[in-house]
């Protein structure tokens, strides 16, 4: 069989091509060589954002791309993508107030806001938002952004790609892809060992940081394109204050910094921006990003955060379009697709760059260019759908909550909103037929057997690691003798493929 796409890489911009593609008609093939989202897309600051520091670099089409594309994600995955606040505090020594005012008016009209709510001034001194801050911060703003969860949204991509009829083969690794009597041709080497020969039309490289990498050593390109690798890393703190509003701080190095409430019990503080030559599967913060990260923040919040706070730390490397920027944090965040197609051969299209935000426009446009290949391909339709599990009105979360713990009555209040938050309309599906706890069979504390096996079935979980990290973040709550527990359940479950 000749697919019409094979794509390299199960990150969200492989996977977001995948469901856009299997949805107007094409047979899809997708190859992640570790878990859906092991890459970069699971170590993002998790914000579904226009980006207001790149109105400083003039990015002005990716913004306002990427805030008009808030609302339309909120729409579609309204479960794991919610609007928050960010307090910004004004800083003297810092960007004048008027520039602040610019900007914000700009964030606010750009995009065509109309869910979101605008942007405000704020009284630092009587407001809630300004008593964990130190009194010198008198004055500031408030504006609108969204949260998601980002390896969840690459999850339920691949899920709506595989349910529209694409293959989604994960801890598989694409080793050789060669232009063979006008289609391509893959190799494929699993986890497992066993390999296999797949043929498509047109190879689309989605590798992240690895697509260089790709291009070298997978499709023999002599003089691949350059990414800039540009790490980012971020610490969870203990929980730093009360209410739900996350902040941006501005730092003296003319960089950004956020605090944000993360999994009810923490703070999640972030980032750094350095250039990265290493591996891009083994990214760790270093000593001195994590005293920046604790510098930056100390300088506005009244208790000083410390090293003894800290309770997890990840990094991720941005696969930034090498624009030959000096500094790393000017780099453009904007993507970029090349597609590479010699007279008579197979197109090749190579993504690079790309945010969590900016997905699903990336993926219309990578469709566009290879519109001319596939006559009849279907029209642009993932505007106004939903993701699995985000069919309910973006509004209604709390009465979604409800009307599950009324269902599922053992379910304490946390609990309820933690499934609705992961599974959205399908935690009731998850939970079908169970009357007790105990009929959805061994605990895991928080987790249930039920759901590891949901995960198993329906979103490729495939290690303990991928249900604790990736498909939720109950590693961070989960104590050693539950995580063990599972453990030991995973290691007497049968092999999946
Ligand atoms: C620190 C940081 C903070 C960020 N914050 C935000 C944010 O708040 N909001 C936002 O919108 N964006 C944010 N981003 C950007 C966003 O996270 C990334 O641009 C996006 O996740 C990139 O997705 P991707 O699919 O291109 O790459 P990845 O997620 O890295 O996916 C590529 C996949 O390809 C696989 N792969 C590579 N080679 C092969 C092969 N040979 N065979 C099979 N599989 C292969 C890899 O295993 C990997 O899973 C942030 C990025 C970083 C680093």
């Amino acid at each position: 069989m000749i697919h019409g796409l094979f794509i390299i890489g199960g990150g969200i911009n492989g996977c977001g091509i995948a469901r856009d593609a299997a949805g107007r008609g094409l047979s899809v093939f997708l190859a992640e060589q570790g878990d859906l989202a092991s890459g970069t897309s699971s170590a993002s600051t998790k914000l579904i954002h226009g980006g207001l520091r790149y109105l400083e670099h003039y990015e002005f089409r990716l913004v306002r791309e990427a805030l008009i594309e808030r609302e339309v994600l909120l729409k579609a995955a309204p479960h794991i993508i919610w609007p928050l606040r960010f307090v910004l505090p004004h800083h003297a020594g810092l960007r004048p107030r008027p520039i602040l005012r610019l900007g914000l008016f700009l964030y606010d009209h750009l995009g065509g806001r109309k869910i979101l709510p605008p942007t405000r001034s704020v009284d630092l001194r009587s407001d809630v938002v300004g008593q964990p801050l130190k009194d010198e911060y008198a004055r500031g703003y408030e504006y609108s952004d969204c949260w998601v969860q980002d390896s969840r949204m690459v999850a339920l991509n691949a899920r709506d790609a595989a349910t529209r009829g694409a293959v989604i083969r994960t801890r598989t690794r694409c080793t050789r892809a060669r232009r063979v009597d006008g289609v391509w041709e893959m190799t494929l080497e699993s986890e497992g060992g066993s390999s296999e020969t797949v043929r498509a039309k047109v190879l689309i490289n989605a590798g992240g940081p690895w697509v260089s990498q790709v291009l070298g050593e997978v499709v023999g390109r002599a003089d691949p394109d350059r990414i800039r690798m540009v790490k980012g890393s971020h610490i969870v703190v203990e929980r730093l204050y009360d209410h739900d509003r996350c902040y941006i701080f501005q730092n003296a190095d003319g960089r950004i910094c956020f605090a944000i409430p993360y999994e009810q019990d923490f703070t999640l503080i972030g980032t750094t921006d350095e250039d990265y030559k290493g591996d891009p599967g083994k990214p760790h913060i270093t000593e001195a990003e994590a005293d920046y990260l604790l510098a930056s923040v100390s300088e506005y919040f009244k208790r000083p955060v410390t090293r003894a706070m800290v309770r997890w730390t990840y990094s991720g490397i941005r696969p930034l379009y090498d624009d030959g920027a000096s500094k790393a944090q000017e780099a453009t965040r904007d993507y970029v697709l090349k597609l590479d197609h010699p007279e008579g051969e197979a197109p090749l299209l190579s993504v690079f760059g790309g945010k969590i935000t900016t997905f699903r426009k990336l993926s219309e446009h990578a469709l566009e260019k290879l519109a001319p290949f596939f006559p009849g391909l279907g029209k642009p339709w993932t505007a106004s759908a939903h993701l699995p599990g985000g069919d309910f009105p973006y509004d209604q979360v709390e009465e979604q909550i409800a009307s599950l713990r009324k269902a599922y009555s053992f379910l304490p209040r946390r609990e309820a909103e933690r499934l609705f938050r992961t599974f959205g309309t399908d935690a009731e599906k998850m939970l079908a037929g169970a009357r007790f706890a105990k009929d959805l069979g061994q605990s895991f504390g928080p987790l249930s057997e039920r759901e590891a096996q949901w995960l198993i079935d329906k979103e490729w979980a495939r290690a303990p690691e991928d249900i604790l990290w990736r498909r939720s973040k109950l590693g961070l709550h989960m104590p050693v003798a539950e995580q063990s527990a599972l453990r030991d359940w995973f290691a007497r479950q049968p092999a999946h493929a």
